[in-house]
């Protein structure tokens, strides 16, 4: 399973506890398009290597040692992340995903919104992502070509001018590509793959704790599994539902996505059944966290 990325759960849960500016809204927006993008993308690659004796990494991020040419072109960014790498066919490759809902036009030095403007140079970007990894890997004493993509999911996109480069995907040529390139390993890759999960980087360095203090948090109980802001339905006192996506909250399960909250959004707080009480805006009470926590149901 590819994991929410943090911000965007920071921002799921503001957007129910405090009102969010524009620019958030917007950020949020753009986060959960980009989130939707891989995991469609996801879907597209797990059937093309069903069956089949390959390793895919979700987003693999690892720091790149001081030095590196990497980093003198970049200036002090030491973090890479890919959204996939795959081996398969005893070959390394990676794909980055872009779900644009706007059109672009291709440029081999940068690439361009349609009215003129200069977008950035997404080439260029997959090709670091290349050298980077090329680095690390070399680092760990192996060595493998590496063949990077960008992946545009979004049909409703159109790239002009789009040349027919081998590592640029739309998706009409996606399938296509993508069963030219899913074939299995004929070599053991285990010792790269846990090479490369022994580097990889759990936490990013810009995984931040949200710029919220406790206080400052709009007390209830709220549905993460859609995209309503409203609280919970009472049903009585040990069941809620929410009553868009009509899923039902055993208070066990309130209080284990309340420390979920907690966490998420500052991971240097210290949760206590009071803060967790005070959160859940009286749905849960003090006694109820302390005897979940006195029967190991939950730990905080
Ligand atoms: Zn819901």
């Amino acid at each position: 399973m590819r994991k929410l990325p943090l911000k965007l759960k920071q921002l799921k849960i503001l957007s129910r506890r405090t009102l969010l500016g524009e620019t958030e809204e917007k950020e949020k927006e753009k986060l959960a398009r980009g989130f939707e993008g891989e995991l469609l993308f996801d879907r597209l690659l797990d059937e093309s290597v069903r069956a089949l004796d390959v390793f895919h990494l979700k987003d693999y991020r690892f720091k790149i040692d001081a030095g590196t040419e990497y980093l003198k072109v970049a200036g002090g960014l030491g973090e890479v992340q890919i959204d996939n790498v795959l081996v398969a066919g005893d070959r390394l490759y990676t794909f980055e995903v872009k779900n644009f809902g706007f059109d672009l036009v291709y440029g081999s030095k940068s690439w361009f919104f349609t009215g003129g403007r200069e977008y950035k140079d997404l080439s260029m970007q997959v090709n670091r992502q290349r050298t980077s990894l090329d680095s690390l890997i070399r680092e760990g004493g192996f060595k493998s070509e590496i063949t990077p993509h960008l992946v545009f999911v979004n049909p409703r996109q159109t790239i002009y001018n789009m040349p027919n480069l081998e590592n640029l995907m739309i998706p009409s040529n996606t399938h296509r590509r993508l069963a030219a390139i899913c074939t299995s390993n004929h070599y053991d890759h285990s010792t790269l793959i846990d090479y490369l999960d022994s580097r990889r980087l759990v936490r990013s360095i810009y995984d931040l704790p949200a710029n919220v203090s406790f206080g400052e948090l709009r007390p209830g109980v709220f549905c993460y599994r859609c995209d309503s802001v409203a609280e919970l339905v009472r049903v009585n006192r040990h069941l809620y539902h929410c009553k868009f996506c009509k899923t039902a909250y055993k208070t066990l399960n309130i209080v284990e996505c309340l420390i979920d909250e907690l966490r998420t959004l500052n991971d240097t707080w210290v949760i206590t059944p009071a803060m967790i009480s005070t959160l859940s805006g009286g749905a849960v009470s003090k006694a109820v966290v302390n005897k979940y926590r006195r029967e190991n149901k939950i730990s905080f």
